[in-house]
């Protein structure tokens, strides 16, 4: 059977493109699950103190299929990272996934000589699009991971970086 022709690369709708990545940048729809710790920090952005809806990805959806970023948000053990897996796979196309916390990022402080049960980051399971560190990161490093992610998604960022002296 022949291979489908991949087209992408030789047709482009630059406009059309664009106002979908503009659509896909501000409506992200968070998968709702969470690991440890770093999960209630995720919460908490949620929450009126922090307002996620402000940006536009509060809508955290209880299903897979409704969701189109996953927020790993805690420890991923090894007893735990086919269900990870699973649910990352009933994600449609196109998703993305941000690694929240120093566990998610690279097993945090669960990582020793000889440990056993820790994946030592979900980029081993499946690509990771943003890391945002931290043990816990704020709620509003997880507003900052997510700009980062609208910033992958249509080259540009919506509010101007705020640099510390
Ligand atoms: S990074 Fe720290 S706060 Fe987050 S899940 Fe791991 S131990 Fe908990």
């Amino acid at each position: 059977m022949e291979t489908p022709v991949d087209t992408s690369q030789i047709v482009k709708f630059a406009t059309l493109d664009d106002l979908l990545a503009l659509g896909r940048a501000n409506s992200l729809w968070p998968l709702t699950f969470g690991l440890a710790c770093c999960a209630i920090e995720m919460m908490a952005t949620g929450m009126a103190r922090f307002d996620l809806s402000r940006f536009g990805a509060e809508v955290f959806r209880p299903s897979p299929r409704q969701a189109d970023v996953m927020i790993v948000a805690g420890t991923v053990n090894k007893k735990m990272a086919p269900a990870i897996k699973t649910l990352y796979d009933q994600m449609l196309e196109p998703k993305w996934v941000i690694a929240l916390g120093n566990c998610a990022i690279c097993g945090g402080p669960f990582v020793y000589p000889n440990q056993y049960s820790v994946v030592e980051g979900v980029d081993k399971l499946f690509p990771v699009d943003v890391y945002v560190p931290g043990c816990p990161p704020r709620p509003e490093a997880l507003i900052e991971g997510i700009l980062e992610l609208e910033k992958k998604l249509t080259g540009k960022r919506r509010f101007p970086e705020v640099k510390i002296p």
